[in-house]
């Protein structure tokens, strides 16, 4: 029923009353009566008044006259009920007459709900119509809270049909407990392809990916949402055209009085999931710098810092976060201002900066960065990007190579010109050597006895200064730059050494070689060199009379060789085992040895050279060992 087409009256308005009667006497009782009752009363003396009235206006409650001139109450209630605008009109007859079991029938067909016999005691009518008016007035509550109800109800699912139709990029629909579809919005058939009609019934683990089919992942998702209410997740799911999308999708399980089953809805959040990975790189590659970034406002604050940035500056991030960035430089006051307006002049041409900058840390300590300055606008609002490299060490580094270019320059001036001198000395030494030599063999025995001595000590002399001449020359003409290394065989090296030097060989001296020797990676005759030499001292610096016991060893860990040339000499004091390896330094001893001083140096260079390093360990009296250490080239 329409509850418009209905002239009901109002639950709140005072009802109306209809009394059709001819007797005069009766009505003005009636009216008392239902004036008490607090009804408005409208009185006519016949049934055509009667009608009349009742299209004027509504009324809630008819009582009629059975007998009256004219049209009687039966004819007019029958009139009364043929009109659809009247047939709720609550009727009661009124009859004096007796009323037989068929005139009772007759108002009840009429839809009389009851029937007063007259005459009455007003008490009994007064009951009757106050219990007919409440109980009227009790359905009329009652019809208004159920109109009220289905209003709300109206609006509601109208509410929820337009949330359905109209949110299109959510796909929502409802399945059974069984997961077989029984609804399915505009929404979904947009996501997902799949019409309404087509997917009625069928079961919604098609929209998943087979993978997750054979895993029973959809069955899995209800009986979830059945154990927790309602359950969320994000996987892969299917369209129609068997395309794939990363979607999120919420599943709720609806439990009503009549029906059971679950909400399901669902959202395309490919780009969502995408935008967010790029974000999270983005966030990662920022986190994970090596390069100190800061994003500072218009007014220098840093809104942003790397934890780069804080490792660079000292400062943890929060801190860093709101400080004026200018604070970090190591600049005096005014440079700082000098330097900023330089960086915005050239903001305004090229956008970008890019330079060394020197910053100050949280504890002082300073350090240059190669920084580059770029702009960002980000929601209306612009900023600076300052992203600094540390490059002190680099800087430190190459002013190192600098001072040790020009340090190299000043060497190689001083090793050419000892070199020339030595060679230029060369000549006039053999000269005074020869005439020496010529004037002993020639005019020796014409010399008185000190003469022949003198030309001695100068022949000596000149012999030494040869020898020191030889070994400055072999020292200076030593190139600086590595050798290409080939593999050599140690054993051969020393061993040819010994076969050519009869000094090294008993009775003179004993050279033991204990154990193999390896090859190394070297260069033959520069091994040879650094050997001779070694050999030469351990047979040379031994207490007179005692015989030089020589001991060669060598010892492999890892790729690298330790050949040891031990000996049962004089011994070198710990405090002179690095300057002994200088040019020209030497220990003086009181049995004065004879050398230059260089062959131990030569024995360095050498071995640097090859990649190498050399050591000795040796106290005074106790002997030396000296090593060199090679890396190990393969077998020859
Ligand atoms: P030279 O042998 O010409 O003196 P070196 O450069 O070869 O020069 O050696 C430098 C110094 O190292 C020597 O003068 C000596 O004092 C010390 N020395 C070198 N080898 C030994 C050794 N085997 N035993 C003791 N002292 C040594």
């Amino acid at each position: 029923m329409n509850a418009s087409l209905t002239r009901r009256p109002a639950a709140t308005t005072r009802p109306n009353v209809l009394v059709v009667d001819d007797n005069p006497e009766k009505t003005l009782a009636l009216q008392s009566i239902i004036t008490e009752l607090d009804c408005e009363v409208v009185v006519v003396t016949s049934a055509e008044a009667g009608l009349r009235e009742l299209l004027r206006q509504d009324f809630s409650l008819a009582l009629l006259d059975v007998q009256m001139p004219g049209m009687d109450g039966f004819e007019m209630a029958n009139l009364i009920r043929s009109r659809p605008a009247h047939d709720q009109l609550t009727i009661v007859f009124m009859s004096a007459i007796d009323q037989s079991d068929e005139r009772l029938e007759k108002a009840y067909t009429l839809g009389a709900i009851d029937f007063i016999s007259l005459p009455a005691r007003r008490p009994i009518i007064k009951g009757k119509l106050s219990a007919i008016l409440g109980l009227q007035k009790e359905t009329r509550r009652l019809e208004t809270v159920v109109d009220e109800k289905a209003r709300r109800l109206d609006e509601t699912e109208e509410r929820f049909r337009l949330l359905l139709d109209n949110a299109e990029d959510v796909g929502i629909f409802f399945v059974d407990t069984a997961g077989r579809v029984m609804d399915w919005s505009r929404g979904a058939e947009c996501c997902l392809g799949w019409t309404a009609s087509e997917m009625n019934s069928r079961f919604y683990g098609l929209l998943f990916i087979p993978g997750d089919v054979a895993e029973h992942v959809p069955e899995k998702k209800l009986s979830e949402a059945r154990a927790r209410h309602s359950v969320t997740f994000e996987h892969w799911f299917l369209r129609k055209d068997g395309s794939r999308f990363w979607g999120r999708a919420y599943v709720v399980e609806l439990r009503g009085k009549t029906s059971a089953g679950f909400a399901v809805m669902l959202r395309d959040i490919s780009a969502a999931r995408v935008a967010e990975q790029e974000l999270q790189i983005k966030a990662e590659v920022l986190e994970s710098m090596s390069e100190s970034v800061c994003v500072v406002d218009e007014g220098f604050r840093i809104v942003y810092a790397n934890p780069a940035a804080e490792r660079a500056f000292g400062y943890p991030v929060a801190e860093l976060v709101g400080m004026d960035k200018r604070a970090l430089n190591d600049y005096s006051p005014e440079e700082n201002v000098a330097r900023i307006e330089m960086l915005l002049a050239h903001f305004v041409e090229h956008r970008s900066w890019t330079g060394e900058w020197h910053n100050r840390r949280k504890d002082g300590s300073r350090f240059v960065t190669h920084t580059h300055l770029s702009q960002l606008e980000f929601r209306g609002t612009k900023y600076f990007v300052c992203v600094q490299e540390d490059i002190t060490e680099r800087k430190d580094a190459q002013a190192a190579l600098q001072r040790s270019a020009e340090l190299q320059e000043v060497v190689g001036e001083l090793e050419a010109f000892t070199y020339s001198v030595s060679h230029d000395l060369r000549a006039p030494l053999r000269t005074v050597k020869g005439f020496a030599e010529t004037v002993i063999q020639d005019y020796g025995d014409a010399l008185q006895g000190s003469g022949i001595q003198y030309l001695e000590r100068i022949r000596n002399a000149a012999d030494r200064l040869e020898r020191l001449v030889e070994d400055i020359l072999t020292f200076s003409r030593l190139p600086r730059e590595k050798l290409t290394l080939l593999p050599v065989d140690v054993a051969h090296v020393v061993g040819s050494i010994l076969e050519e030097t009869p000094s090294f060989r008993p009775p003179q001296a004993c050279i033991r070689i204990s154990g193999p020797l390896p090859v190394v990676l070297g260069h033959g005759p520069s091994l040879r060199q650094v050997f001779f030499n070694l050999l030469g001292n351990a047979v040379k610096f031994v207490p007179k009379g005692r015989t030089p016991v020589v001991n060669v060893r060598a010892e492999i860990t890892g790729g690298e060789a330790t050949i040891w040339v031990e000996d049962n000499g004089i011994g070198v004091r710990p405090e002179d085992h690095t300057r002994i390896f200088r040019v020209f330094e030497r220990v003086a001893h009181p049995d004065g040895y004879p050398g230059t001083g260089v062959g131990l140096a030569i024995v360095r260079r050498t071995v640097e050279r090859l990649g190498g390093s050399v050591g000795v360990e040796s106290t005074l009296g106790g002997g030396s060992k000296f090593w060199i250490k090679l890396q190990i080239g393969r077998p020859v």
